[in-house]
């Protein structure tokens, strides 16, 4: 009988950002966040520590990193799998909520530039700006309230 292997911190504090990054996936959260739902679980974790992992899992594909907009901190959202292309936003000018666009729609696009580039695509990252619908039922209401 072999003895199972002892964890390290380092795994396991590994182990418990993937945990909540899973909890949490259906959402894009920033390290800030992050950090304080994984404080609740693991005292002794360091927001050091939660950048470094983040960093590691970007750089696997498990996880995708958004800018939002210019000066604020990106936020993450756990990725299905780690050949995924991402997903689209939109993204409120409003409001700053964040919606997913899940299908691709970019095949068409992607073949043509594979074709005239001898260029294989992976990934890419599109962001949508815009005023959400519940903000345009908002500025509705206050232009029929000014009326
Ligand atoms: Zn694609
Ligand atoms: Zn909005
Ligand atoms: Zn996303």
């Amino acid at each position: 009988m072999t003895e199972p292997k002892k964890e390290t911190r380092n795994t396991k504090q590994r182990n418990l950002l993937i945990a909540c990054m899973k909890e949490n996936s259906n959402r894009h959260i920033t390290a800030e966040e992050l950090y304080g739902l994984l404080k609740e679980k693991d005292s002794r974790i360091g927001i050091a520590t939660v950048y470094r992992n983040l960093k590691m899992l970007e750089a696997d594909g498990l996880i995708e990193k958004l800018y939002v907009f210019d000066g604020v901190a990106p936020c993450y959202k756990m990725l299905h799998n780690s050949c995924e292309h991402a997903h689209h936003h939109l993204i409120c000018k409003s409001c700053h909520e964040i919606i997913d666009f899940e299908d691709d729609l970019l095949e068409t696009i992607e073949k043509i530039i594979e074709l005239t580039k001898g260029f294989t695509i992976t990934d890419h990252r599109l962001v949508f700006y815009g005023i959400c619908k519940d903000c345009k039922e908002k500025l509705k209401h206050q232009s029929d309230d000014a009326e």
